[in-house]
């Protein structure tokens, strides 16, 4: 076995009238991030570095927004397919660390209820996440509200490919 770790990044732009869905979670809020799926963020960032970590591509190759079965989908859904995927292929997710830049409103209140729909939907244990939250501090897109965005590592254990053990 040997250890990956993978990248993700997001970013939707925040409108009216939308729900405000980060890591499964609806949060109450006059706005909402706008996306093909329910635009959760943070859960698209975390797909990304898992993917990344088991060099499977990226979220848009896997659950591409011109496909109509993916049209509000419940993001939680691709995760645990992506899960799915990475377990398939005898992959073992052994840490996940993510941020979300968001000006408002502030996350912290709900971060024990995101904490724990991600785990589940993760399939860790309660000290393999780790969920941050961030301002834009008045400062570009998400200063202005325009959006939010999230980053994510994810660290696996993954067999090793015949190239590496050859
Ligand atoms: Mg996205």
């Amino acid at each position: 076995m040997s250890i990956a770790t993978g990248l993700g990044y997001d970013v939707h732009q925040l409108v009216e009238g939308r729900p405000l869905i980060i890591g499964g979670v609806q949060i109450p809020h006059t706005h909402g991030l706008l996306g093909h799926s329910d635009a959760d963020v943070l859960t698209h960032a975390i797909i990304d570095a898992l993917l990344g970590a088991a060099a499977l591509g990226d979220i848009g190759e896997h659950f591409p927004d011109t496909d109509e079965r993916y049209r509000d989908a419940d993001s939680l859904k691709l995760l645990r397919s992506a899960v799915a995927m990475l377990n398939e292929r005898g992959c073992s997710i052994e840490h996940v660390d993510a941020t979300v830049i968001l000006e408002q409103p502030k996350l912290l209140p709900h971060r024990p209820q995101i904490h724990a729909r991600l785990l589940e939907a993760l399939g860790v244990a309660e000290g393999q996440l780790n969920l941050k939250a961030t301002r834009g501090e008045g400062m570009g897109f998400i200063g202005r509200l325009e959006g939010a965005a999230a980053l994510a590592i994810a660290t696996i254990t993954r067999p090793d490919s015949p190239a590496a053990t050859g």
